[in-house]
């Protein structure tokens, strides 16, 4: 039985009212397609509405610096995302007068969108047949073809999303996609799903075998990394010395300059660490005080930073990588929450442990 005519009765009827729904565009499509990946709805509506305001279209964002970008992410987490964006506005601008192409394929093409991206700009934007596949998706077309095969593996993930494509109407292949996202983000939610209210009830396989609460399978994950760093808050009183970071973790945004630690290290060598990451950015010779330790859970990585706080006279010069910055200031810069907890600790109060997951 096809679910289209079902599912799309119930998104017309009962859709959530989001920004890039009104007066949708390409350029808004893709805005808002990149901020969704990992990030609650809830969580990406400020941040799509203050993006659209100062980059209000393709042109606007392509001409603005990567640190413009970032600033405007800051807090939002996966800061890659915005640097693929901007990426892809570039090459959009430069290759495509300053339009997004219009097919799946060419889509692809652009720099920093992955298959997920340009199948869901393709189908919303553009009207292709075609059908993305997010993990609300993944977890609505596993329970209704009672998929019992885990979710995190490639190849389920690539049956799942030509089932979804079999089922794509005519005619509203983008409602489609967000329809079924829409259904597992509101009613086929990862635990206690709604069936009552389901409109694809009737075609659920894990609905009528009774093995809803046991579907979608899941790999089992590997423990996140645990790492400690040390942190060094250079400050003058006023201002603290913010450094941008190079590849790796929160790549492209600003933080304290910091040291890995080995796990065991005592704190005399964080300390230490914090002395020689001082010393690499210009400070030698100033006392070091222990303002206590952050503990913040990303999604790959456990991280506990000992953050120091070293006081100077005078700030020094700033540069390309180098920057001093007023805590009000960094909102003008790409400042991840966990670089402001760790700003907050090294120039305020001492605290242990506050732990946030991003
Ligand atoms: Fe999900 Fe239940 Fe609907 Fe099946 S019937 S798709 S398990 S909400």
């Amino acid at each position: 039985m096809p679910i289209a005519p079902s599912l799309l009765r119930w998104y017309d009827r009962t859709k959530r009212d989001l920004p890039w729904r009104r007066a949708p565009t390409p350029y808004k499509t893709l805005v808002s397609e990149l901020m969704l990946q990992q990030t609650t709805v809830a969580a990406v509506i400020p941040y799509f509405d203050r993006f659209m305001a100062r980059f209000p279209t393709l042109a606007a964002l392509a001409a603005a610096s990567e640190d413009e970008v970032t600033a405007l992410w800051s807090g939002l987490g996966y800061y890659a995302r915005a640097r693929n964006l901007r990426r892809a506005a570039v090459a959009a601008v430069s290759q495509h007068g300053g339009e997004l192409p219009r097919t799946e394929a060419e889509l692809g093409e652009l720099p920093g969108l992955g298959p997920y991206t340009a199948a869901a700009v393709a189908a919303i934007a553009f009207g292709a047949r075609t059908f993305a596949l997010d993990g609300n998706g993944a977890r609505v077309m596993a329970r209704l073809g009672g998929v019992s095969d885990s979710i995190d593996v490639p190849a389920t993930r690539v049956r799942l999303r030509a089932a979804g494509t079999r089922e794509v109407p005519r005619g509203r292949p983008g409602d489609f996609t967000q329809a079924v996202m829409e259904l597992g983000a509101t009613v086929c939610t990862p635990r206690n799903p709604r069936c009552g209210d389901c409109p694809v009830r009737a075609a659920c396989v894990a609905r009528a075998a009774g093995t809803v609460d046991q579907i979608p399978r899941r790999t089992k994950r590997v423990a996140r990394p645990v790492v400690r760093i040390a942190c060094a808050c250079v400050t003058d009183g006023a201002r603290v010395l913010l450094v941008r970071r190079g590849r790796g973790l929160l790549a492209g945004t600003w933080s304290l300059p910091e040291a890995a630690l080995a796990s065991a290290e005592a704190s005399a060598a964080a300390r230490e660490a914090a002395r020689r990451v001082a010393t690499e950015v210009g400070v030698r010779g100033a006392l070091l005080e222990h303002q206590g330790a952050i503990r913040h859970v990303f999604t790959h990585r456990d991280v506990t930073a000992e953050v120091f706080r070293i006081r100077v006279d005078r700030a020094g010069r700033g540069g390309a990588t180098q920057r001093w910055v007023a805590p009000e200031g960094m909102t003008e810069l790409g400042v991840s929450s966990f670089t402001r907890k760790t700003v907050a600790l090294g120039l305020g109060s001492k605290r242990d442990n506050v732990a946030r997951r991003s």
